[in-house]
């Protein structure tokens, strides 16, 4: 079924083992702060172990104590996960070697390296619950605030009814006795399931569209990497580009830019990346074509499926730019950051 795997797509050198910090990279950086806002007083009398620590564990960028993995240069300066494939993105994006930017030495995936001790430290050091605000052990808050805290703000039972109270889990008990919902005519009730309705309208619409696709004559997929290079422009722009593979019979080609081809992306905070296939055959008569991009084997690119169309021609081979649907723009920095993008492309075609 497969036409051929693209040899290179079999890459060990990105993600490997490092799974768990790469999930956890998507936490994308809050603002910096001012090193001292939290533990800056150096009042050694009146601060905390705690604090003290934490101002020494924290991440040499956002300054914040971070949640998940730490990456260290080779001169032992501390990064959260979420700084880090960010200083890598941006450095691609700039085509620059990245840096630390404490000591200016050459970072990369290859030459830092985690720091589990620093990890294990920060998650035993305090924090505050967001809700009730009081302290826990930073590997104990997430548990506290899903499922302990009893200001964690809740849905009204009701809400599939229409209800849109959300409030602090103390308050609910008193909210659902007095909530109107339940109370309400079955007319009253139609305009939420409605609503309900028409979102899994759309969600079987897309599982039944795939299903459709995959019983046609004619479908296949190829396991492809995107590599990035830049334009001869005078101002050099990023840009992804597959090699070229052969899926029915024809060769191909996907290609894929970085917010819309802005001119400078490291301007914006917002990343989104945006694909188009390119046909690279001549073709006597037009191919309709469905495709779709998933995260495939070697990638750990985190796109929700949509199936796209084109019909493809001498005269119009290359379809126009869709965008991926990325969970957030730390997920697009987090694809940056990589040496080359894993993917699988599903080709579908109609024929009559
Ligand atoms: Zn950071
Ligand atoms: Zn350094
Ligand atoms: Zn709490
Ligand atoms: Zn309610």
């Amino acid at each position: 079924m497969a036409d051929e795997m693209v040899r290179d797509s079999v890459i060990t050198g990105v993600g490997g083992d490092n799974t768990e910090a790469e999930s956890s990279a998507s936490d994308e950086p809050p603002a910096k702060k001012k090193r001292g806002e939290n533990y800056g007083k150096l009042d050694l009398k009146e601060e905390k172990l705690e604090q003290r620590l934490g101002g020494i564990l924290c991440c040499a960028v956002c300054l914040d104590l971070p949640k998940m993995a730490i990456y260290q240069c080779t001169n032992g300066h501390l990064m959260c996960a979420g700084c880090f494939t960010h200083v890598l993105a941006d450095a691609r994006l700039r085509d620059e070697t990245a840096t630390c930017p404490n000591c200016r030495i050459e970072i990369s995936k290859t030459n830092s390296s985690r720091n589990l001790a620093v990890e294990k430290a920060v998650s035993e050091l305090p924090a505050d619950c967001q809700f009730c605000s009081k302290q826990f052990p930073r590997n104990l808050l997430d548990n506290h605030e899903s499922d302990q805290c009893e200001d964690r703000l809740t849905d009204c039972k009701f809400n599939r009814l229409g209800c849109m109270w959300r409030g602090p889990l103390h308050e609910l008990g008193q909210h659902e006795e007095m909530c109107v919902h339940p109370n309400k005519t079955g007319a009253e009730v139609m305009e939420a399931l409605k609503i309900m309705d028409q979102k899994r309208l759309e969600e079987m619409a897309l599982y039944n569209k795939i299903f459709e696709l995959l019983s046609f004559e004619k479908v296949t997929f190829n396991d492809l990497q995107w590599k990035p290079y830049r334009t001869d422009e005078f101002i050099h722009k990023l840009f992804y580009e597959t090699s070229r593979f052969t899926a029915f019979n024809i060769q191909w080609v996907v290609k894929a830019h970085v917010n819309d081809s802005q001119g400078d992306p490291t301007q914006s905070c917002d990343r989104s990346l945006s694909y188009q296939v390119i046909l690279k055959s001549k073709v006597a008569a037009p191919l309709n074509m469905h495709y779709l991009i998933l995260k495939g084997p070697f990638g750990d690119m985190r796109a929700q499926p949509l199936v796209q169309h084109f019909e493809f021609s001498e005269e119009k081979s290359e379809s126009p730019y869709h965008k991926l649907t990325l969970a957030c723009s730390a997920e697009c920095n987090k694809l940056l950051a990589s040496k080359a993008v894993n993917f699988r492309l599903i080709m579908f075609q109609v024929t009559k």
